[in-house]
């Protein structure tokens, strides 16, 4: 899966819930959240039929086949709640697992661009020890096309202060 496969997800799964909606109200963000609760219930029911099966336990059955089209749902309502408040999946995933890394020491980065910065920018990110305030984050990004660009910002979360780079280098490739 790729960031391309997400674009693709955010605008037909639109443009279906549009449709099935047939006009009338859109679905609000309690919906979303419970449909997206209810396809984790699916998936954990199958993971413990799974588990049953794996133990010879007595009782009902499923497969790995089960497993997959659960986790297709989930994905696909996720995207749904998500589009809801204008959430890049890509972007925020990447954003929060490389902070993670960040936190816990770890040297494991999605690409940059999967956090929505330009292809071929580099960035690097911290707590910004020459501000007034000690506890804002910097990021410094610099993008090598078309033309060199280098932006800095700073922020209350190092995720944001990354992501606000990232659209300061995407606003100058428009
Ligand atoms: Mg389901």
């Amino acid at each position: 899966m790729n960031g391309d496969f997400l674009a693709t997800l955010r605008r037909v799964n639109g443009e279906r819930l549009a449709a099935w909606c047939e006009g009338g109200p859109l679905p609000d963000a309690t919906f979303h959240a419970m449909e997206l609760g209810g396809e984790v219930g699916e998936v954990l029911n199958v993971v413990k039929k799974l588990e049953r099966e794996a133990k010879g336990w007595r009782g009902s059955r499923a497969t790995v086949a089960d497993l997959t089209e659960e986790l297709g749902d989930v994905l696909i309502c996720l995207d749904k709640l998500a589009a809801l408040y204008g959430i890049d999946l890509a972007a925020a995933a990447a954003a929060k697992f490389n902070a993670t890394s960040d936190k816990v020491g770890l040297p494991h980065r999605l690409s940059a661009a999967a956090e929505g910065f330009p292809a071929g920018a580099m960035y690097r990110s911290g707590h910004d020890g020459t501000g007034p305030d000690p506890s804002q984050f910097f990021c410094e990004a610099v993008s090598d096309a078309p033309e060199c660009r280098r932006v800095r910002t700073v922020a209350g979360t190092e995720a944001q202060a990354r992501a606000q780079a990232a659209a300061r280098l995407r606003e100058g490739d428009e």
